[in-house]
């Protein structure tokens, strides 16, 4: 199903044409920020000189440094008076960015989102509960109104209170859900305990935090909903910049509103599709805060092929953004993979958490892990074996050996929002 096919399934010169103009668009309302004009003096750049999508390259990067540097309101192309809406990034990386919107651009933003929820089937007899944090976080606004455009019964429920969560889903027949991987793991744990099957449930949208394939069959399976990935962030909007179709092959980046491309992030030089590397995004209708070639940080890569549903530009699921990287020992690794071995072996609970330390000048990663209760409960021995096959799985595939803790069920830390698995300690010694 589509919402808007036309703009969904453009191709040829029709898209060609539109990207340009839009990105001609995009550079004329950057330069009405002086970070931008200067930038793009100094490097000789106007408008103009932006003919076909693939000039794209002329132009500088902009980085979340440089946003945190205009601070509050820097980046705001249009008068204050014409900004009608601010939210903040979570800051997960350092001092939150600020980001602004005009009318246009929370309708253009909803009309995004509607697409999503209309690509993996939902309409106006569906009902949504939409279990994030309302605040400034953009995902809690973002989908309540892309969700009231499509005409579904909304449920803006938030996070929080969860046995009061699910006694909602199931006395108000909820159909959709959306909400964090790791806040819908929870529920799913609560749901159980209650003894509450969520009979109504069918369509689960998570994002905000990488996750992985295997996390997807226990969600989808503990849940019984089938489960869409949603990539987004604050400055693109929110989420919903680019979500996986019904073939959940990869993520589509609406190819009206977002030019995409990789990059190498150590060298900035562009990379093919198919290779892995920084994204790097250019939204092509941001009114109040246009943005040129923001590095995201995310890390994924494109996937060239047609998708059978006709729709465009699509990428991998990002594996977690470079500034989450582990370097252990020489070894790149990101928790999302850590996860996807752990969710593979039916021993393992729901939570663990990563500590990274440095003993005798050597790095250290250990594992708490819970396990399920009726392993737990065994001999010793068997929990010996157990601790022996993670650690021989997680060797196999990361390349590196990890100390691993088996720990209760329900021991570990719960996240509503984005979780915290990681805790590294290298930086205190240094
Ligand atoms: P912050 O950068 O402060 O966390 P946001 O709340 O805007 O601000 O979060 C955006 C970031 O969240 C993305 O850059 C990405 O790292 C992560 N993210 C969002 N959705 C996903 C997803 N589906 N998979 C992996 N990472 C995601
Ligand atoms: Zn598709």
């Amino acid at each position: 199903m589509y919402w808007n096919k036309e703009m969904e399934t453009l191709r040829g010169d029709d898209l060609d044409n539109l990207q340009a103009k839009r990105l001609r668009w995009t550079v004329k309302q950057a330069q009405k920020v002086p970070f931008y004009k200067k930038l793009l003096n100094e490097a000789g750049i106007h408008a103009d000189d932006i003919k076909r999508k693939e000039d794209i390259v002329k132009l500088p990067f902009t980085t979340k440094k440089d946003l945190q540097s205009g601070y509050p309101f820097g980046f705001f192309a249009v008068p204050k008076k014409e900004i009608v809406r601010i939210h903040t990034t979570s800051g997960t990386t350092g001092k939150p960015t600020v980001v602004g919107y005009t009318r246009k651009d929370l309708d253009n933003w909803s009309e995004l989102i509607a697409r999503n929820m209309t690509m993996v089937g939902l309409t106006d007899e569906d009902t949504f509960q939409n279990a994030v944090n309302y605040g400034l976080f953009t995902g809690g606004l973002g989908f309540h109104y892309g969700a009231e455009k499509v005409g579904m019964t909304v449920i803006p429920s938030g996070t929080g209170n969860t046995k009061r969560q699910i006694e909602m889903i199931d006395d108000f027949g909820v159909t959709a859900l959306h909400c964090t991987p790791g806040y819908a793991l929870h529920l799913a744990e609560v749901a159980e305990q209650m003894g509450t099957e969520l009979e109504s449930f069918k369509t689960g949208m998570f994002g905000a935090e990488p996750w992985s394939e295997n996390m997807r069959k226990t969600l989808e399976d503990k849940l019984g909903v089938t489960a869409y990935d949603s990539y987004g962030m604050s400055e693109m909007y929110g989420p919903g910049a680019a979500f996986e179709c019904p073939e959940k092959d990869g993520l589509h980046f609406w190819h009206d509103s977002y030019l995409i491309e990789i990059i190498d992030p150590e060298t900035g030089e562009s990379l093919a599709p198919g290779e892995k590397g920084e994204l790097v995004v250019t939204p092509l209708v941001k009114e109040a805060m246009p943005l040129i070639r923001y590095r995201t940080g995310d890390i994924t890569h494109i996937i060239d092929d047609e998708c059978p549903c006709g729709r465009g530009d699509r990428i991998a699921r990002i594996t977690g953004r470079s500034d989450d990287m582990l370097v252990i020992r020489g070894i790149n690794i990101f928790p999302s993979q850590i996860e996807h071995v752990l969710r593979s072996l039916p021993e393992v609970g729901d939570q663990f958490m990563v500590y990274v330390d440095r003993v005798n000048h050597l790095d250290e990663m250990t594992i708490d892990t819970e396990i399920k209760r009726e392993y737990f409960s065994g001999e010793l021995s068997d929990l010996e074996n157990i601790q022996r096959k993670i650690v021989h799985q997680l060797r196999e595939t990361l390349n590196i050996r990890t100390g691993v803790n088996l720990v209760e069920p329900e021991s570990l830390p719960r996240f509503e929002g984005k979780a915290k698995r990681v805790i590294d300690k290298r930086g205190d010694k240094i």
